[in-house]
């Protein structure tokens, strides 16, 4: 067995904490991966504390990982040891619905498995995810990572990357598009790098003042403060599609009156409270709400790819494994620039 360290929660309200567990024998098809680097995702601190209900204890979290391959299985043709590796937020799916046929195994109609707070298909063993020395992962749900780009930096990329690339694709954003992000965290930060190296004009909504310098250095070119009544008022009417990156309950009138004719909302945010929508903010305008989840393994290499090309990574600050309590803390205040990355080597 494959003697693991590790950071756990081992209840919802329990500071993570040192853990040991074993990984699963690599299999045939699956790729050891020694974990170099893990983003620290909101959707970690909804878990860990279980604000969604359901989760399972005790929870290894992290979905952001970026490591070196130091084994592959008999039948693995992808990777070979010594190549980097990517995972984000799946390590499995069912590979047979509609859904993973079209390459979408987030949509996988079985469900997918989440890299943590899941259980593997064949044992129903709890899944255990980055903030970890190694993990085991089937050879299909394993990314490939460029050596041209600084690796702690591209961790965020499996899930912020790939959760606000796949909308800004399926509404196929083009040059000139004006696009709206609300909340500059991990996820909206990469919105707009992302936006903007689509050419779209991106505006930020914030609720800190002070992120409007970075707002503009990320590549905005509008910075809207949200808690200005005013300003939001003069912003109505306006976008073709707003990424909704909020992690807590807000009101989602004044983004709505945001946008033009036929504009659309994408909820990616998933605060734990569920929003109230007045029906004549949508049908003043044949406005639209949508919702997206993270993207396909396809879309996500694609995404890497796109990155790769255009030099683009998550702005970062990197901590200790033992200072993940406080990174979760300032997370939740809106304090993060732009995205907590572990280093592992301090496990
Ligand atoms: P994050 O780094 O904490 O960023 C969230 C940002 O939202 C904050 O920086 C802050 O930005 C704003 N915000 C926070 N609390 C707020 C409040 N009470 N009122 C108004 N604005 C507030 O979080 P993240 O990692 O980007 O994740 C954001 C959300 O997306 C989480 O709910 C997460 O679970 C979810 N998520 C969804 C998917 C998906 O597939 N759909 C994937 C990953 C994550 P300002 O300071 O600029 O206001
Ligand atoms: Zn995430």
């Amino acid at each position: 067995m494959n003697q693991t360290k590790a950071y756990a929660a081992e209840a919802a309200n329990a500071p993570l904490a040192p853990f040991s567990f074993e990984r699963r024998e690599v299999g045939a098809h699956d790729v050891l991966i020694e974990i170099l680097y893990c983003g620290v995702c909101h959707s970690d601190v909804h878990q860990a504390r279980d604000e969604w209900g359901g989760s399972i204890f005790p929870m290894v979290p992290g979905h952001e990982i970026v490591g070196r391959v130091v084994e592959v299985g008999s039948h693995v043709k992808q990777f070979k040891q010594g190549d980097l590796a990517g995972v984000g937020c799946m390590v499995d799916s069912c590979q047979h619905c509609s859904s993973c046929d079209e390459g979408v195994e987030q949509y996988c109609e079985e469900g997918f498995t989440g890299t943590y707070n899941g259980r593997e298909r064949e044992t129903g063993a709890p899944t255990y995810g980055g903030y970890a020395s190694h993990i085991v992962v089937r050879e299909e749900f394993v990314l490939h990572v460029s050596e041209k780009l600084d690796l702690a930096r591209v961790a965020p990329l499996l899930c912020a990357g790939i959760t606000t690339y796949s909308p800004l694709r399926q509404w196929k954003v083009k040059a000139g598009d004006r696009v709206g992000v609300v909340g500059l965290g991990g996820l909206g930060h990469m919105a707009v790098k992302l936006a903007a190296a689509m050419g779209a004009e991106v505006t930020v909504f914030s609720t800190s003042p002070s992120k409007e310098k970075d707002a503009r250095e990320l590549g905005a070119h509008k910075f809207v403060v949200s808690k200005d009544p005013e300003a939001m008022k003069a912003a109505g009417n306006y976008f073709d599609l707003i990424i909704n990156t909020v992690s807590a309950k807000i009101d989602l009138t004044p983004y709505l009156a945001a946008l033009r004719l036929d504009g659309t909302m994408v909820l990616l945010g998933v605060p734990p409270e569920a929003p109230e929508i007045h029906a004549f903010n949508l049908i003043a305008k044949r406005r639209r709400i949508a919702g997206s989840l993270i993207g396909g393994i396809q879309e996500t290499q694609e995404m890497l790819d796109f990155c790769a090309e255009h030099n683009i990574m998550s702005d970062i600050e990197m901590i200790p494994m033992k200072d993940i309590n406080e990174a979760y803390e300032r997370m939740v205040k809106g304090d993060v620039h732009y995205r907590f990355v572990i280093d592992l080597q301090t496990l």
